[in-house]
């Protein structure tokens, strides 16, 4: 990319938007600023329309971090948006500035992030495991992220039991997210509370007092994390596996090297938290959109 080297990013998720200006080197020009995703499609759009032409003239491209699948190309989104509203899907991301629009995956402009400036840096196997209100899934391989056919690729979609204990939010019953989530840690919650108000911020506050039933909630949770890294890295025979989110903060990340590690048969890995809490979306995309038009 010629001219001034920066692009305007945005990250798009169903709660905030966030944007700001990201340097060659993926360091932020300036501060990032965070709003309240708006209810509808058209002010979305409208949003993303002002903050563009606000900024347009100091970038040489708009990069764009969002929920849903994106198609080989980076222009558009081909569907599974989350908890955006109706007809986000068909927003038309290239209309939005005269420069160059980049459109990726949230999940895959984070494990990029980390692959090139964050805790995963020059590790060319790399799986990062983002646990919000679902998980999300970035795969480096070999030094190339890897989307699937329709960037799909890493969904945790599949049942680890067949009891049909819980309901995913996909609509099919005990997929792996359902139960490694941060949203399966508040499942845990009430269920091990027995007390339908109980969250896991209860469950965060009650480990640090070393109470029960806290403590049992928290480690049936991390369990099911420490699942979920063994299947990673059994499939993916990574160097680092990533977790992010604000759930991974309380991982016992000694523990759970040493009991996955212990429990694969391919080499060792490291797991360790990722680097960027919340601006790895926008660092991400930003770095694709800059190394795929170089
Ligand atoms: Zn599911």
């Amino acid at each position: 990319m010629e001219e001034n080297g920066k692009v305007l990013a945005f990250d798009i998720g169903g709660t905030k938007i966030a944007y700001g200006i990201v340097c060659r080197d993926g360091s932020l020009a300036g501060k990032v600023t965070k709003v309240s995703t708006p209810a509808t499609q058209e002010a979305i759009y409208s949003l993303l329309k002002k903050i563009v032409s606000q900024y347009e003239n100091e970038v040489d491209a708009v990069a764009i971090s969002t929920a849903g699948t994106v198609d080989d190309n980076n222009i558009k989104i081909t569907g599974s948006v989350g908890n955006l509203p109706e007809g986000y899907e068909k927003t038309d991301f290239q209309s939005l500035s005269s420069k160059r629009v980049f459109v990726v995956n949230d999940a895959n402009a984070a494990v990029w992030a980390e692959y090139k400036v964050g805790n995963a840096k020059g590790k060319k196997n790399t799986v990062l495991l983002t646990l919000g209100t679902g998980v999300g899934v970035g795969l480096i391989v070999n030094g190339r992220l890897v989307t699937g056919k329709s960037g799909a690729a890493g969904e945790v979609h599949f049942p680890i039991r067949l009891d049909k204990k819980r309901r995913c939010g996909c609509g099919n019953y005990d997929c792996l997210e359902i139960y490694m989530s941060g949203k399966a840690l508040n499942l845990d919650a009430k269920e091990f509370f027995k007390d339908d108000n109980a969250t896991s911020y209860d469950v965060i506050a009650g480990v640090k007092e070393n109470r029960l039933p806290a403590v049992e909630a928290f480690n049936h949770w991390q369990n099911m994390v420490l699942y979920g890294v063994v299947i990673f890295a059994s499939i993916f025979d990574p160097d680092v596996i990533l977790l992010g989110g604000s759930m991974a903060h309380f991982i016992d990340y000694e523990r759970l090297n040493k009991e996955a590690n212990e429990q694969i048969v391919t080499a060792p890995f490291v797991l360790k938290e990722a680097a960027f809490e919340n601006n790895a979306g926008i660092i991400g995309a930003a770095l694709l959109c800059m190394e795929q038009s170089s």
